[in-house]
């Protein structure tokens, strides 16, 4: 048994372990492989291993693996996680279902347009800076409800939820605030929203948690778990 298997094997039990401590479905929570450095080859044998999901942060990176890979199942899905740059919005809509880093109007705007173009609604996730690090990319806090109530008013593109990067720790219960803060936005937003313009927008997903603090990220209502190196190991 290879390693990758082992792995995945670890990290679901660890997802369920997570979810049911804190009262939630495990099914409720779905694991974003993160391929990003990782060969074709390698994501072939995650993709074997059962893994349905696979996270990309860079759009040329993502095109070549992607064509590498031999008539992937429809089962498998690739979900762009990285920044994403407005001239890159024609390849994301032909690539990802879900974009989690939307994080201005303009790039809204800008799949909005390429989406039209070939009759796609293409999923979203605002990512939100929540820590206020000027490190990150990410949107205010203070800015997400504008943000989406903007949004809101474009055909093709469709807000689903929020996705969060919080600082580093080496204690990860030490990131679980940031996690808790993302869902109370979430659940505010939503609320406002839903009483204001938009009674049908919904939120449901939340995506937190990487490597290091997923356990944390599910107690605090995670729906995806971005998770790279406890899969695949360091990478270079
Ligand atoms: C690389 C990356 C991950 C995966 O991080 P690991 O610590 O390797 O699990 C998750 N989310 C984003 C946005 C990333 O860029």
């Amino acid at each position: 048994m290879n390693d990758i298997i082992q792995n995945l094997q670890k990290i679901r039990a660890r997802i369920r372990r997570a979810a049911e401590k804190s009262g939630r479905n495990p099914e409720s929570v779905r694991l974003v492989a993160v391929s990003k450095t990782v060969k074709a080859e390698t994501v072939r044998q995650a993709i074997a291993a059962g893994v349905t999901i696979l996270g990309e942060s860079y759009i040329q990176e993502a095109r070549s693996k992607i064509s590498a890979l031999p008539l992937p199942p429809d089962s498998i899905s690739w979900h762009f996680i990285g920044h994403l740059q407005t001239n890159k919005a024609r390849d994301a809509v032909r690539l990802f279902s879900l974009i989690h880093s939307v994080d201005s109007f303009k790039l809204a705007a800008a799949l909005n347009r390429e989406a039209e173009k070939i009759d796609k609604v293409q999923s979203i996730l605002v990512q939100v800076n929540i820590a206020a690090e000027s490190s990150k990319s990410g949107i205010a806090s203070q800015e997400v409800q504008n943000l989406i109530a903007e949004i809101t008013t474009l055909k093709s593109v469709k807000v689903i939820g929020l996705m969060t990067i919080p600082p580093y720790f080496d204690n990860p219960e030490k990131a679980r605030p940031y996690f808790d803060e993302l869902r109370s936005l979430r659940d505010r937003v939503q609320k406002n929203l839903n009483a204001e313009s938009t009674p049908d927008l919904s939120l449901d997903e939340l995506s937190m948690g990487m490597s290091g603090d997923f356990e944390a990220a599910i107690a605090a209502g995670a729906t995806l778990v971005r998770i790279g190196t406890a899969i695949f190991g360091e990478r270079n």
